[in-house]
């Protein structure tokens, strides 16, 4: 997309589309909230929205005045039946879409939205499902966004599966849901929550910033003999390198979901 338009330049124009067309939904921006310093949480109103699943996505699709049209995928922070729908996102700098959809969008703005998407990096309840396996996510930057529906859908059933996250975020002022997650570890169905800082720590914490090594990872995780269902969320290389040593650690691949959001 070399010579694709700015950001800017892809923005809907004033008067959006009036008519879905076939398979799109026309969304309303209720709200936005300023996730972290680089992130943006995105809440959508989408009539005609079937639900949703913990952990599935959608496509948004940006037109700008001349016709032309970008589309991107992200994460769906929100489960259930409720046409209100959370996204999160993160801006890469360079990127098309992401620096309008993080720092442009207002409440009242229209999106066109294509969803739900993904039928195998889902989560739902061991009273629907007869899986008790515990569940262990592993989670990259942005790519906690389908982690977190998951966590929340596990609480909101009262779910007792055993659930453990493994986060992975640059510095404290990086995390996503901060306060959704200190919820979520006092839930009555809990989460176990580890975080791995990679370039900043808070202060006294007992392991110095780095990137997530093997041995950090086994350290983190449920044990393979524990047969654990992992679902594993975040940058191409970042997925690819955890599945990786999730295999050499023992895990069964068969139990082990990714989803990758592109880059390195
Ligand atoms: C299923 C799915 C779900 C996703 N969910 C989310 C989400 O919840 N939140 C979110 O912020 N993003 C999510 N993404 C990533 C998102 O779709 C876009 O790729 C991202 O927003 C960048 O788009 P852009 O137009 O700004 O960048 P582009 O213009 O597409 O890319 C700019 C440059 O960044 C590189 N790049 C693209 N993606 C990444 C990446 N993830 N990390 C590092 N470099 C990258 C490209 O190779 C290119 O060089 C998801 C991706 C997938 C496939």
């Amino acid at each position: 997309m070399s010579d694709a338009p700015t950001a800017q330049a892809v923005a809907p124009s004033a008067a959006p589309l009036a008519v879905p067309r076939s398979g799109w939904h026309v969304a309303t921006v209720a709200a936005t909230h300023r996730e972290t310093p680089n992130a943006t949480r995105i809440e959508l109103d989408v009539p005609g929205w079937p639900g949703n699943a913990a952990g599935q996505h959608l496509d948004v699709r940006l037109t700008a005045p001349d016709g032309y049209q970008a589309t991107r995928s992200y994460s769906i922070a929100s489960s259930g039946s409720s046409t209100r729908v959370v996204l999160a996102v993160d801006k890469l700098p360079d990127g098309e879409v992401s620096p309008y959809l993080v720092d442009d969008v207002r409440a009242g703005d229209m999106l066109e939205v294509h969803g739900p998407l993904g039928a195998f990096f889902v989560w739902a309840p061991a009273a629907d499902t007869g899986d008790h396996r515990p569940v262990q996510l592993i989670a990259g930057g942005s790519g906690v966004v389908p982690l977190y529906a998951m966590a929340h859908a596990h609480a909101d059933a009262s779910d007792p599966t055993p659930f453990r996250l493994l986060y992975s975020v640059r510095t404290p002022d990086d995390v996503y849901f901060d306060d959704e997650f200190a919820t979520l570890v006092d839930a009555a169905a809990p989460l176990q929550l580890d975080v791995v800082y990679t370039r900043r720590a808070p202060e006294g914490w007992a392991t110095a910033p780095g990137r997530i090594m093997r041995e950090a990872l086994e350290a983190a995780v449920f044990p393979a003999s524990e047969r654990p269902r992992v679902f594993v969320c975040g940058s191409t290389g970042f997925v690819e390198r955890v599945a990786d040593w999730l295999v050499e650690l023992g895990h069964d691949p068969r139990s082990i979901r990714t989803e990758r959001y592109g880059g390195a």
